[in-house]
This record gives structure tokens, sequence and C-alpha cells, in this order.
């Protein structure tokens, strides 16, 4: 991969390689069926002639060399050696590489991407330029976290006591056009949190069974003003 521009890299492909692979697969044959081919350690051959099918025979021009000796093997033998062992799988046969084609080069655009600490804030910014700056005072760092469990679920968690934006990793391990706009809902959601008096964040926190009125009201708040803000945001950072 080579430089190309700012954004783009040139990648060359120096050979592709087709080949055709077709399982040979024991169990597929049908329940008349014994002969399996003739096997050795190093080859595998099928005879025509059924004459052949439960003798050994040789291979190539030396019936003295290495491995010129090739023995039958029948269905029920491999399989009752299967189980005997409890192992040998199906075999998998692969044609000759077809011929490879020559250079092929082609420009990539990279996708564009920011941490989240730089996107953090970069919306905190915006946030507190906007006409709501008085619910997003304060100042925020922001900490990527596994979720464990909860990782698709959550977005974010707020550390009230030093405005810690504790951020999914699963989501948020880059910052780019895709998910921006979750983004920013998620670090406005939490810098709400850290502008209300800790009466009513106990209440819009407080788990409730089914909904909490006030806790969906907040998050309307972050979606709403923080999509208000989103295209300064996408310039800011580049998107
Ligand atoms: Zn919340």
């Amino acid at each position: 991969m080579a430089y190309h521009g700012r954004t783009t890299r040139k990648v060359t492909i120096k050979e592709i390689a087709i080949y055709i692979m077709a399982p040979y697969g024991f169990d597929a044959f049908g329940p008349d069926v014994r002969y399996l081919g003739h096997f050795n350690k190093k080859h595998f051959a099928l005879v025509t002639d059924g004459e052949w099918v439960n003798v050994p025979v040789y291979a190539g021009a030396d019936a003295h060399a290495k491995n010129a000796l090739m023995r039958p093997v029948a269905i029920p033998h491999y399989t009752a050696w299967r189980q005997k062992h409890n192992k040998g799988g199906d075999m998998l046969l692969f044609s000759e590489r077809l011929p490879s084609y020559p250079d092929l080069e082609m420009v990539v655009k990279l996708r564009n991407t920011v941490t989240p600490q730089v996107a953090g804030q970069e919306v905190i910014r915006a946030l507190q330029h906007s006409q709501y700056a008085d619910d997003y005072k304060g100042q925020y760092q922001f900490v990527l976290q596994d979720f464990g469990e909860y990782a698709t679920a959550g977005t974010s968690v707020l550390d009230r006591v030093d405005g810690t934006i504790r951020l999914n990793s699963n989501l948020f391990f880059d910052v780019s056009a895709e998910n921006i706009s979750m983004f920013a809902a998620a670090v406005a959601h939490e810098t709400l949190h850290q502008n209300q008096n800790p009466l009513f964040h106990y209440r819009d926190t407080l788990p409730l069974v089914g909904h909490n009125p006030w806790h969906e009201k907040l998050d309307d708040k972050a979606l709403t003003d923080s999509a208000s803000v989103l295209d300064e945001i996408k310039n800011a950072l580049g998107f």
C-alpha cells in the first residue's frame, strides 16, 4: 500500500490465485458404495476398473519406489477406524492454481475517524456555543470502557464527581460520520446530567419499571440539542 493523497492510498495487488476446492465427503456415498479409494501416506487414487477395488496397486513406473504401493480402503473399514481412534475427517481436494493476473492497482479512500477524546471535546465546544449553552457547562474528559453485558444496550455513563464520561468502547472506539450523531447525543445526555441539581439527577436516573418520563425528556433534549449543532461538529472533525 503506497501513499497517494492525504485521505487516499494506492493498493497494488500482485497476485490473485484462483483454484477449485471440493470436499471429498466420505459420508456422501450411498449405502451400496464400499470403495473409498486407494491410499498410501503420500497419495490417493481412484481405480476405474472394478477388478482392482480390492487389491493393492502400484502407482508410477517403479513398483519398488517409496510410496509406490497403494492399498484399497473400504468405507466400513474407514468408519470403524474413525470410531476407534476418534479422528479422521473428510478430505479436501484442491485443483492446481490457475494462472495469476498482472498487477492490479486501485486507489482506496481511507475512512476518516477521530478518537472519542477529540470528538467529545468538539461536541462539548459546539454545545457550549449554542443557544442551549447554559445546560452544558463544565469540563469533561472521556474514557473508553468495555460495558460487558451491557455492550449493546448502554452508550455512556457519567461520573459526576469529576465530569468523566465513560463511553461504550464497542460503539465509540473511533468516531466517524457513521456514529457521530449517536455519539453527540450520548455526550449531550451525560453533560445534561452533570448540569442537573442532585435531586433532579436522582429522579432522572432512578431506575423505574417500564419507563422514566423525566429521563426520557432529558434524552429527547439531548437528541434535539446535539442534532442542532451536528453540522458544525462534522465540519470541525472533517466528516
Ligand atoms: Zn441518563
